[in-house]
């Protein structure tokens, strides 16, 4: 039988084929298994995101097995030095930071103090505060200033959650700032689906496509995007 024809046999069989060519949407229940199985958030991180849960902001708290997810990738990298751009309340940063060993450093940029009291509560509490280097600021000053006192190529991973038509630039100074086989990580690149329907104009949504396809053609990095939580695009530096 050709090729061809066996495929489609194959996926006229029903689910199994197709499952394993598409990513499969999780329903609650399946989604519920997932955290079950494999989250092991601790008992403190989970007060943080139920506190953050309560605040007008909370859907830009990132889900807790894409912090762990985050936490593994520090891990992978043997990270020591880390960005994180949009911290909000420091639910990203205490799994960042809590995967790092002692004598690593999380620089976590944000321009909110009301937000990111929240964020330092947490981390005196988990221990992890030693770690943290706060810089309430525009995140391109603060990346700006990192390269210019000589901070380029030295930086493991950099986690990008911020204001998302900055996104390109908060990128492209991250990238200066990797050293190569170093990973930056971005979140909401599938933005609830919004990116694929041609009739959403919406600024940030336009931000978002502009950025996706500025990665895709960008030949510096080798890319993925994972549809965890929001979509999670990975690109790691050559
Ligand atoms: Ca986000």
């Amino acid at each position: 039988m050709p090729r061809d024809r066996a495929m489609v046999g194959a996926s006229e069989t029903g689910g199994a084929d197709l499952m394993s060519r598409q990513t499969r949407t999780l329903d609650d229940r399946l989604y519920d298994y997932l955290l079950d199985v494999s989250l092991r958030e601790p008992e403190l991180f989970g007060r943080l995101r139920e506190e953050t849960g309560r605040m007008p902001m909370a859907r830009m708290q990132i889900s807790p097995e894409q912090g762990q997810f985050l936490a593994l990738l520090v891990e992978l990298l043997n990270a020591r030095r880390v960005l994180e751009i949009g911290t909000f309340t420091g639910y990203s940063a205490l799994w960042l930071s809590s995967a790092l060993p002692g004598s690593g450093t999380l620089i976590c940029c944000d321009i909110s103090e009301e937000w990111t009291d929240v964020a330092q509560r947490y981390w005196q509490e988990a221990g992890v505060a030693g770690r943290i280097d706060l810089r309430l600021a525009p995140a391109l000053e603060t990346l700006e200033g990192l390269t210019e006192t000589g901070e380029s190529g030295k930086f493991d991973l950099a986690f990008i959650d911020a204001d998302k038509e900055s996104y390109v630039e908060y990128y492209e100074r991250c990238l200066v700032l990797l050293r190569p086989g170093g990973l930056i990580a971005v979140d909401n690149t599938l933005w609830s689906g919004s990116v694929a329907d041609p009739s959403d104009q919406d600024t940030d949504t336009r931000a978002i496509r502009r950025f996706n396809e500025h990665v895709h053609q960008d030949q510096r990095v080798t890319v993925s995007l994972l549809p965890v939580g929001d979509g999670l695009t990975l690109a790691c530096k050559r």
